[in-house]
This record gives C-alpha cells, structure tokens and sequence, in this order.
C-alpha cells in the first residue's frame, strides 16, 4: 500500500493540471495588494465623477438618481412596474403591504416575463417601446386590471440615464447585449408614454424610473433599515450607495442624502485598468457590441465570463496546453461556453463531470487531466471577477465610512443578478474577500429576491410617503 501511495503521489506531483493554468492565467489571479491598488484607483474615480469639474471627463459616471430616502418600512401602496435591461423584460404588479396584518417585510409581486426578440434590443427605439407597452396591455388584460383606472407605474431601466426629476430618465448609453436606435439623449419615461398613447386604452402614471442597483438597495432596505448600498452581478455589472449631498455638486444642496448610481461597468474606459487587463479582455471587448465602453464590466459581469473561458481554452489549445492541441470548431466560436457553462463547471460535487460533458458537447476529447485543467480556467476568471468586485465595493464603504467620519460601519449590501445567485461559489468568494479587506467593517450582504422587479415599486412608494408626510 505505501508503495501504491507514494507513486500516486508522485503521479500528482509531476503533472497536477492546475499548476499549467495557474502559471498561464497568473496575469487573472489578483493578490489582496492588488485589490486595495484596484480599490484606491476606484476611490479616485468615484471623486472624479462626484466633481463639477471632472465629472464630464469621468470614466465612472457617478449619477445622482434622485433619489434621497431608503424606506422606513411604513411604505405602502400598489404599483405597476416594469423591469427592463437585465437577463428578463418583465411586467409586475407589486404590492407593498397593501393588506392590514401581513408580515413585515410585506411586499407581495405578480408577475409575468416577455421575452424581447433580439432584432429589438438592436433595432428602432419606438418598436422597442411598443413591444414594451403591447406587453403592459396584455399583462392588464390577463390579471383582470382594468385599463379605465389610472395606474401608477414605476420602471427599473438598467441602462446609465441622468435624472432631472424622479420620473425622468434620460439614456447616456446602451451596454450588455442592447443597441437601440433613436434614443440616446432622450428621455427613456417620454418615450414610453408616447408608446402607451400609440397602444391606447391605459391610464398610466409614470412615478419613478430608477436603475436596478437602486431597486435593489430599496427591496432590501425595507426590511433592513442598515442596506446603503445595492450590487448587481448578472449579465451586466453595477452599484449604488448613499452618500451625502454636500459631496454631490451636480445636485443643489447640502443636507442629507442621495443615493448616488456609479454605474461602475465604465471603470477603466480610459485606461485606468490597462495594467491588469489581458489579451483575453481585449479580444472580448473588441468583438462586443461597444468597443472600449464599459471594460471593468466586461471583466465582470455574466454577458462576458464564459467568452473569456471559451477564449483562453483556445488559446491554450492552439498552444498544445489542451486536448493535445486539438481545437474544434465549436471551441472557436463567439458565445458556445456561457456563464451557465462556467458555474456549473464549478458545482462542488458534480463539476468535472458537467465539465467533461461541456467539452464532449464543443466536440472536443478531453482527458481527465483536461477536465481538471478546465476547471481551474473557470475558477480563475470566476475567481477574479468576485475579487474586482469586492475591489469595487471595499472602496464604496470606505468612502461612507470616511464621509461618517467612523472607525467600523456596520451596512448591509443588497444583491441582485444571475450570476451572484446561480454561481455555486461566487457568493462566499466576494463575501469573505470583502471582509478580508475591511476588518473593521461588519458588511452584511442580502441577496434581494426579485429586488430589481420589486424596487421601483418601493422608490414610488418611498416618494409618496414623503410627499403626504410634508403635507401633513
Ligand atoms: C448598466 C447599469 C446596470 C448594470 C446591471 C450595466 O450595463 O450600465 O445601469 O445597473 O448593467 O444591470
Ligand atoms: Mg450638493
């Protein structure tokens, strides 16, 4: 037996797999000095977009929303809501404790997705929006609302728009899988109720259109009065936070809060990350929809980890470093490993198995050593996109806890997005990571069940609270 132990071992010393990926990915495994380098440069750029005058130049947009309370828990009220620019386009009816006596934390949703056809996320604004309103109609029609009654409508649109008011919205830039014609520079809450006109027979009453990092900050803070800040990790990336209003110059006023939408996907579009990026990064971002637009995003987000495996597995190959040098013509093609591909690569029990069959299904023969090499290109670029992350978030709650002048911070974080929720270990990654960062933070993080859909309920919901308290 000992024997039989000791050449095992060897055999594993002389050709553990992950070792070869280790060294030929090292450029994507960030140590923690180069987060907080990460982090500081991100702390820089939060400044830049803050400021009258740089914020034109910024990489990091830093918009105000509007948005200036985070629910007490006393909100009520019933809302239309539509969810538009993530993984699902859907219709909501969200009703924040409407009934006496329900739980706290009440907010109840009906709901139904739309697909959108991919011609219109690339076509005319104005078809885009009628498949929109056509969309509200049918849900009115099928949950039996009647379309006589005016309906209060809140919209989470995830795209960066600047905010005069609540209910105004205007489109800086499409990113992620949309590129509509006709809209940039306008207001995305005019355009669709010129859409609803066209569709005729609804009453609607635009109240709030928010972002869904927002939405996700609000659908936590009901029932957690400490969630500050709200994150997205789905097929795009994002966050948002409170921070104080004498820092935010474009909005007049000192006193108080507004929660401010980073919309952190643009961190290194002037080249403030070039140092970290890779090959891989370039061949992504110059085969997407927006060359040089939204870099940290693409680093990130689920619209872009299974293209950044799929091309780093090719490159290996073409090396020889994979599958004896055999490539396919699946492995060379744009979007055949997805994100969903990648997590379930790294399913605890049964990833090398699901890996094996990836491979087998991209017509390759991989070797169990192949499988094991595979996994760890996974875990690598998955690994590093929790880690930018947690980069990104160490530097927003250093900025609270600097603005509140505290030495600790206790603050929950509310989370949204595929790829936090479906990765089997992306969560725990980012949350120890993070902790691991900023000792003296106590940071909770809430995954926020439907928070995008149900948010823009709760910013109207908060808004209209506000309004009758000041009438009182
Ligand atoms: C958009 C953000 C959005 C994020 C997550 C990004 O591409 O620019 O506004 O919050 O995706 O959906
Ligand atoms: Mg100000």
């Amino acid at each position: 037996l000992a024997v039989h132990l000791v050449s095992f071992f060897f055999s594993k010393l002389q050709e553990d797999p992950t070792k070869k990926v280790d060294r030929f990915l090292h450029a994507m495994r960030l140590q923690d000095d180069q987060l907080t380098d990460i982090s500081k440069r991100f702390m820089a750029e939060m400044k830049k977009g803050l400021s009258i005058e740089s914020t034109a130049a910024a990489a990091v947009k830093m918009l105000p929303t509007q948005v200036r309370s985070t629910p007490d828990g006393s909100e009520k009220g019933q809302f239309l809501a539509l969810d538009l620019g993530g993984s699902k386009f859907k219709v909501l009816r969200v009703k924040v404790r409407e009934d006496v006596g329900i739980r706290k934390g009440g907010v109840e949703l009906e709901e139904k997705t739309y697909p959108i056809p991919k011609e219109l996320q690339v076509g005319r604004a104005d078809e885009l929006f009628d498949h929109v309103s056509e969309s509200l109609k049918d849900f009115l029609h099928e949950k039996n609302i009647s379309p006589k009654k005016k309906h209060p409508l809140a919209f989470t649109f995830s795209f960066p728009c600047e905010h005069p008011s609540l209910d105004q919205g205007l489109l800086l830039n499409w990113c992620k899988n949309y590129r509509v014609r006709g809209l940039q520079g306008k207001d995305v809450v005019k355009a669709l109720k010129q859409a609803v006109n066209r569709t005729g027979d609804m009453d609607i009453e635009v109240l709030a259109i928010v972002d869904d990092t927002v939405a996700t900050m609000m659908t936590c803070g009901f029932d957690d009065q400490c969630c500050e800040v709200g994150l997205i990790i789905g097929t795009g990336t994002n966050a948002c936070y409170m921070d104080e209003l004498r820092h935010i110059d474009l909005v007049e006023g000192d006193e108080g809060r507004m929660c401010v939408n980073t919309e952190w996907g643009g961190f290194g579009d002037d080249g403030a990350l070039d140092d970290f990026i890779t090959e891989f990064d370039r061949e992504v971002d110059a085969a997407s929809l927006n060359p040089g637009k939204q870099i940290f995003e693409k680093m990130v987000s689920g619209m872009y980890l299974g293209e950044l495996v799929r091309l780093v597995l090719l490159k290996m190959a073409k090396l020889g470093l994979l599958f004896d040098g055999h490539v396919s013509d699946a492995l060379r093609t744009k979007g055949k490993i997805t994100t969903a591909d990648v997590a379930a690569m790294e399913e605890y029990r049964s990833g090398l198995k699901n890996t094996k069959d990836i491979l087998t299904h991209l017509h390759l023969s991989p070797s169990p050593e192949d499988c094991i090499a595979v996994q760890q290109v996974s875990t690598i670029v998955s690994f590093r996109s929790s880690n930018l992350v947690a980069a990104g978030l160490t530097a927003i709650l250093t900025r609270i806890r600097q603005n509140r002048n505290l030495r600790g911070l206790r603050i929950t974080v509310g989370v949204d997005g595929t790829v936090y929720k479906t990765h089997p270990q992306y969560s725990k990654r980012l949350h120890k990571v993070v902790r691991r960062l900023l000792p003296d933070c106590q940071v909770r993080f809430v995954l926020s069940e439907s928070g995008s859909s149900k948010g823009a309920a709760l910013v109207a919901a908060v808004a209209q609270r506000l309004t009758s308290q000041r009438r009182k």
